[in-house]
């Protein structure tokens, strides 16, 4: 580890947590009337943004333009991409809604990317018309862009993703440079080489060269070799059109994140390290960058913490019934085996409890019998009333609620040090209301279906 740039054993992250807990718990966050929240540790976050920022400037040449774009999609809450762009961080947007989202947050057009598989002519419209950074996934989206520019003109910048085609990762649903993935014009495919040459010769608007290769599960080598085949192609397009046509490499996101400890294993500082050592032309100050990280931003920064409403057993096993399951933590839910995630043990007062492993499962209070946070977990005995935390829920967890047994969004929370020993916390996102969730049932259509007549033919 870096200590420059990691948090090494991340034992300050773990403090702040644990304090964060406490002070929810005291502050009535948490407790018997609001048996579950989420908080985002604000601290950590900035220094997440400033490591990522340090990383990068750390290996490119001076005045290289360098954009961040928070990849939207891994904690769609405004509050948050305010505080990242606050911290220098633009926005990846991929869908009307995302992009919705990072405007609310006031993210410059000119700090936005808009990359998504399935764009509508509407869409591209708009963004043109903003000047927002799109990247074309597919020939078809191209020749749709190419109307609009024919029609209006526009300051985005834009580009064309690629599919490198490098292999997948342990993930197969977070893979997204296999032969076969759905993103991007698959280089390797036959003829496709060579269509995308013809396509930047014949628009000299066309500036920006995209490749993501893929998210959890992907070995940072093989992020490398990813990157560094869209700056071959780069290079290639460049020389075979005579000029230096392509003058920014989009080389998305996707840092693993550890989710088995508190420490940040790999750093950006060892991703950047890597990347300038193998592709060192990239970093040259030729070409601008952007990065699109999400989870690798946001996970470690985010903790769900939900009240144990009872604590059984059955079979022999300790059961704690939480009010944390699959409607927070759905992809661990349905695929545990790819998604675990750690739990710590607090008590009724927000305390770090202590005691003897026991081998226990920490179930959510959804209606099947899968809705587990945890199987088989060895963690200080979980008792009815004591709390217990999802770790590194920050990105792709409580933001991404699953409506399950109509189980309410909870609130999310952020907390700093409030200056004089304490904690305080801000409103991220309010718990949503029943009224809420029967509005968002059709509550307003409810005697829609019961006069609905056939037409009459007579
Ligand atoms: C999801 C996604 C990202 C972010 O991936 P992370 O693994 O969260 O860093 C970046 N770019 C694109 C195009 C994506 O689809």
């Amino acid at each position: 580890m870096d200590g420059r740039y990691g948090d090494g054993d991340g034992a300050e992250r773990t403090t702040r947590r644990d304090d964060a807990v406490r002070a929810a718990v005291e502050q009535g966050l948490l407790g018997p009337g609001t048996p579950i929240v989420g908080l985002l540790d604000v601290t950590g976050i900035r220094e997440a943004t400033a490591e990522l920022r340090a990383a990068f400037d750390a290996v490119t040449a001076p005045g290289t333009p360098v954009l961040h774009a928070f990849a939207v999609k891994a904690t769609p809450l405004v509050p948050v991409l305010r505080l990242l762009r606050a911290e220098g961080i633009g926005a990846e947007v991929a869908s009307p809604g995302e992009l919705a989202l990072a405007r609310a947050a006031g993210v410059a057009p000119n700090r936005t990317v808009l990359d998504s598989p399935a764009k509508t002519p509407a869409e591209l419209r708009e963004a043109l018309a903003l000047g927002i950074a799109v990247n074309a996934d597919n020939p078809q989206e191209l020749a749709r862009i190419d109307g609009l520019m024919r029609s209006a003109t526009s300051r985005s910048p834009l580009g064309i993703r690629v599919n490198p085609q490098v292999g997948g990762g342990s993930i197969e649903a977070t893979s997204t440079a296999t032969t076969t993935s759905k993103f991007g014009v698959a280089l390797r495919d036959e003829g496709a080489r060579e269509w995308v040459v013809r396509a930047y010769a014949d628009r000299p608007w066309l500036t920006r060269l995209h490749a993501h290769t893929g998210s959890q599960g992907i070995p940072l080598s093989l992020m490398v070799r990813g990157a560094a085949e869209a700056y071959a192609l780069a290079e290639e397009i460049n020389r075979r059109l005579g000029r230096p046509q392509i003058d920014t490499l989009d080389i998305g996101g996707g840092l693993p994140v550890n989710f088995g400890s508190d420490g940040t294993t790999p750093t950006y500082a060892q991703y950047a390290r890597l990347l300038s050592e193998a592709v060192p032309g990239l970093f040259g100050g030729r070409y601008g960058l952007v990065t699109e990280f999400g989870r690798s931003l946001l996970a470690k920064h985010g903790t769900v913490v939900a009240r144990v409403e009872y604590a059984k057993s059955a079979g022999g096993r300790p059961v704690a019934v939480t009010h944390a399951g699959v409607q927070v933590a759905t992809r661990t839910v349905y695929a545990p085996g790819a998604w675990p995630l750690r739990i710590a043990a607090y008590d009724g007062k927000g305390r770090a409890k202590a005691g003897p492993a026991v081998v226990q499962d920490v179930a959510g209070p959804a209606c099947f019998s899968g809705d587990l946070l945890a199987e088989g977990r060895a963690l200080p005995l979980l008792e009815q009333g004591d709390y217990a935390a999802a770790l590194d829920t920050g990105a792709y967890y409580f933001a991404h609620h699953y409506a399950y047994n109509s189980l309410a969004r909870p609130g999310i929370y952020g907390f700093a040090p409030d200056g004089a020993g304490g904690i305080a916390f801000a409103t991220v996102r309010e718990p949503q209301s029943l009224d809420e969730i029967v509005a968002e049932a059709g509550g307003a259509h409810t005697d829609s279906l019961t006069t609905l007549r056939a037409p009459d033919h007579r």
